[in-house]
């Protein structure tokens, strides 16, 4: 159950997260040419070809939210990376001098007007890339607009105090080690065995402060999916947090921060298994970013904790009761885990072992529509018109289904639903992959 005056004070304590940023004092020119280094570092030959290709065909514009949901041009996600190009097209490509006679170069009112266009009106969901003729990876360019918005001080002031917060005191949104230890003797309180740094298990969990704060029931659901199956887990305090600012803000040096406190525990208990809450960026963030310090991979695995149960229940390791039969459920593709993940089949193994009636919302899977709040966008106050609009195609697509739960996976999605639905009175039951799961167990509801 979803405590809704917590929910209230989250979404207050949102509002006022911008008035913690402490934006650095830079001139015009220091921003300028900080931008600039990082978009000449970061196009390399993959992302130059990228910004060469465009054949302006607009198709682009047809698979994105925030374009449909207010067919505003500017909107257009080519246009996103247009000062990336600009760079490019003046300092190195193949005929930069000729460029540079008719390609203006960039300022720092440029700067200025894209940190709306890339924050706010990007989620880098990928949708527009699986319509490009040309496979133009339009997420990654705008995630390194990020990176050179964040170096020269211009990220979203909401996501620069989270961001800072994170590199500081490693917290997020006030939530440390010892708040973790206060919800984890919350929920052996209601009976649940909840493992908090034993020095040697099989699997690491990792949670989230959204969790932490707000969605106690999926920590506690999973926690009682880990016991049921007698896994040896569990959660470590001095690496717990999935939430990674860094990749959000396009702080990189913090993204990589984050990552390695999670990485150098799994490794101090020799975790084979790493498992990820509901939460979709974090997925991409230590999955496909996550490195050694050297550079090697992984030497553990690291999954969704949407595809874990998924595939434990696919080998017939975690076995159901099918309980929910006559209600209509239909599923909500976190872009993070489905588009980028390739998690797709394991989340609806685990609901058509709910026993409900499944209704796949239309575009489905890889190319299902973004709920318009991932990538930080959900924190940034101003966006809040533009993830409405965008979350209309969404709430369109659900409500064809004729649906009476739709099922996420990621926490970030379920707060964006959240708001939404108490914006626009949707009577839609919201709820979470893992906990829907966990209310299925064949014994002992707690344990
Ligand atoms: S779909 Fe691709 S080629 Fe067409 S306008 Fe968009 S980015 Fe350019
Ligand atoms: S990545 Fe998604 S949100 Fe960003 S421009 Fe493409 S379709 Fe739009």
């Amino acid at each position: 159950m979803i405590d809704q005056a917590v929910f209230k004070q989250f979404q207050e304590a949102i509002r006022h997260l911008g008035e913690m940023a402490r934006p650095e004092k830079l001139t015009d020119a220091e921003r300028l040419s900080r931008a600039k280094a990082v978009m000449r570092l970061k196009t390399d030959r993959a992302l130059a070809m990228d910004l060469e290709a465009c054949v302006n065909c607009g198709y682009c514009s047809e698979a994105c939210h925030f374009y449909q949901g207010t067919q505003d041009p500017q909107y257009t996600p080519t246009r996103k990376l247009d000062l990336l190009r600009r760079v490019h097209l003046r300092e190195s490509s193949a005929f930069a001098p000729i460029h540079r006679l008719f390609t203006r170069d960039i300022t720092v009112d440029d700067l200025q007007e894209w940190q709306a266009l890339v924050y706010d009106t990007c989620t880098e969901c990928g949708r527009c890339s699986m319509v490009c003729p040309m496979g133009i990876n339009i997420a990654r360019g705008v995630n390194v607009m990020r990176e050179a918005l964040s170096e020269a001080g211009l990220a979203p002031l909401e996501l620069m105090a989270v961001a800072q917060e994170q590199a500081g005191r490693g917290t997020v949104f006030g939530v440390g080690p010892a708040e973790l230890e206060k919800t984890v003797q919350a929920l052996r309180a209601q009976g649940i065995t909840i493992p908090l740094d034993e020095p040697k298990a099989d699997v690491m969990l990792v949670t989230t402060v959204i969790d932490v704060l707000l969605f106690q029931d999926a920590l506690a659901a999973t926690g009682r999916i880990l016991n049921h199956l007698g896994l040896s887990w569990t959660l470590r305090s001095a690496g717990f947090e999935a939430a990674n600012f860094g990749l959000l803000s396009g702080n990189e040096s913090l993204q990589k921060a984050a990552s390695k406190r999670l990485i150098d525990e799994a490794l101090a208990i020799g975790a084979r298994t790493v498992i990820l809450p509901e939460c979709g960026h974090a997925y991409p963030a230590l999955r496909w970013e996550g490195r050694l310090d050297n550079g090697d991979p992984l030497p553990f695995e690291v999954l969704a904790v949407s595809e874990f149960v998924g595939r434990e229940i696919q080998c017939g390791r975690l076995q159901i009761k099918p309980g929910k039969a006559g209600q209509k459920f239909t599923y909500h593709d976190a872009c993070k885990l489905a588009r980028h993940g390739g998690v797709i089949d394991e989340p609806r193994v685990a609901i058509r072992a709910l026993g409900v009636d499944f209704r796949e919302t239309a575009p489905t899977a890889e190319l299902n529509w973004c709920c318009g709040g991932g990538a930080g966008t959900f924190l940034i106050n101003r966006a809040e018109p533009l993830r409405h609009a965008a979350w209309e195609i969404k709430r369109e697509q659900i409500e064809a289904t004729g649906a009476d739960t739709v099922v996420v996976s990621c926490a970030s999605c379920r707060l964006n639903f959240m708001e939404a639905a108490e914006i626009d009175q949707w009577p839609t039951r919201i709820a979470s992959l893992v906990e829907l799961v966990a209310e299925q167990l064949p014994s002992n509801p707690t344990h």
